[in-house]
């Protein structure tokens, strides 16, 4: 059953769970990206095990996996090192609420890497980590006031979940039910890559901004990246104003390179939040910046941070084992290889095709975005069509490739996935692309 691939594919089982989940777990899913609501609905496909760069559902159909667990996977689907490093580890318990020696290790190879990292706490999400630089960054600054980036993502905490107001120069509105005004109020959301409403932004609210939070390479509505001197003039005037500079790394770190995105353009932000693949996995976060500003947070300082999974050897364990596969020579090279190969293909059908397309890659990420000739900013990646990216999704959900249901999101890489791999799914985009066009 678990050698079929692309004949007979049927959902039965997936429909019949999807029934029963509705039935107890709110809206059927643990989150609420991993619904096909953004797709026009439909049934989402349940999984029972992956491994390397393939998913095979409770039906017996297998897929492509580029989802990545919205990008965690990097290393391909249950690596053997991780998985060794995680039954190692369980056998000597999962939790001591203790010090441990693998955090000291973990920690050192994450400052290794990313040299801003010079102090480190790890958590247990994105999420979290996101939320405690904020925190940190008010109590080292005493200024309450953040400034963000429209349609990045940094976590659903009551801080970050809110909308841009009607111009740089206004306050937010909240991005959820349940999120009071006043703390929404604490937040300006700018456009990325829109250096004149950053300046607008930070020269109004100058002296209350504790700190701007940035994707330093976007990852949330596709993958964008910075325009040349954005990023270094938003230091810069952050830096001018005296707020901080977080970086969002929770996509990017150990993603485009054995480091962050910090690496690659040569900036340091002052704290940064991480997350996802340095899991291998399973659920981690961590956050980390310069010395005396992480002197702030407890035990040392005032800033109150703590967690009874915080730093739980199973996630440091697939963590460390994670970054030593990564550590392989050629790792990104490779991903890059293959992002280009696809997009190259892809763009080359798209031609062939007449389908209107604009992909945004870096290295071994991706997005394929409809109907839009650039995306640099939030607002470009909503014009980019529904419904077009709805009818390929799922027309490449039918051919055994399994995307993120958003249009808003990336394609991820791994290192096991193939060169086959790659045509299989450009054949299955050439055959999406037929049906798209007629
Ligand atoms: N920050 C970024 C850039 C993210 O993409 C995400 C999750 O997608 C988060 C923060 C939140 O991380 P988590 O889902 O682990 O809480």
């Amino acid at each position: 059953e678990d050698k079929k691939t692309n004949h007979n594919r049927t959902y039965d089982q997936s429909e019949a769970y999807y029934r029963e989940a509705c039935e107890y777990i709110v809206g059927g899913v643990n989150s609420p990206s991993r619904s096909y609501k953004a797709v026009g609905g439909g049934t989402p496909v349940f999984i029972k095990r992956a491994e390397g760069a393939y998913l095979w559902d409770v039906d017996g159909n297998r897929y492509i996996d580029y989802l990545g667990a919205f990008g965690p996977i990097i290393t391909g689907h249950a690596h053997p090192h991780i998985t060794q490093a995680i039954a190692e580890q369980a056998a000597k318990g999962t939790l001591y609420g203790t010090p441990t020696p693998l955090e000291v290790k973990f920690a050192k190879m994450l400052r290794e890497a990313i040299p801003s990292l010079e102090k480190i706490r790890f958590v247990n999400s994105g999420t979290e980590a996101v939320m405690t630089t904020i925190r940190v960054a008010r109590a080292y600054t005493n200024r309450t006031k953040i400034i963000k980036f429209a349609g990045c993502y940094h976590g659903h905490s009551d801080l970050v979940l809110v909308a841009a107001g009607s111009g740089p120069s206004t306050l937010g509105i909240p991005d959820s039910a349940g999120i009071p005004h006043s703390i929404a109020q604490e937040v300006i959301t700018v456009p990325f890559n829109d250096l004149a409403s950053f300046e607008e932004a930070i020269t109004t609210w100058g002296e209350e901004v504790a700190a701007v939070l940035v994707e330093p390479i976007v990852g949330n509505f596709g993958i964008v990246m910075p325009e040349p001197g954005f990023l270094e003039e938003v230091h810069r005037l952050a830096h001018q104003k005296g707020a901080l500079i977080i970086y969002d790394e929770v996509i990017t770190a150990f993603r485009f390179t054995y480091g962050g995105a910090q690496n690659i353009l040569q900036l340091e932000p002052d704290m940064t939040a991480m997350g996802k693949i340095i899991g291998g996995g399973t659920p981690i976060g961590a956050y980390g910046g310069k010395k005396a500003i992480m002197e702030q947070v407890a035990p040392l300082g005032p800033a109150y941070q703590a967690g009874t999974m915080a730093g739980n050897p199973l996630s440091l364990a697939a963590g460390i084992a994670c970054l030593e596969v990564l550590q392989e020579k050629g790792t990104y090279a490779y991903l890059d290889r293959l992002g280009q190969k696809l997009e190259e293909g892809i763009h080359q059908l798209a031609q062939q095709f007449s389908i209107p397309v604009t992909i945004n890659r870096f290295k071994g990420a991706l997005t394929v975005y409809f109907g839009v000739d650039q995306v640099k900013n939030y607002e470009d990646a909503a014009k980019s069509d529904d419904r077009l990216f709805a009818t390929f999704f799922k027309g490449m959900l039918k051919q055994g490739i399994n995307l993120a249901p958003s249009k808003y999101e990336a394609w991820f890489l791994t290192i096991r996935h193939t060169d086959q791999d790659v045509e299989d799914t450009l054949q299955a985009v050439a055959n999406t692309f037929k049906t798209l066009a007629a």
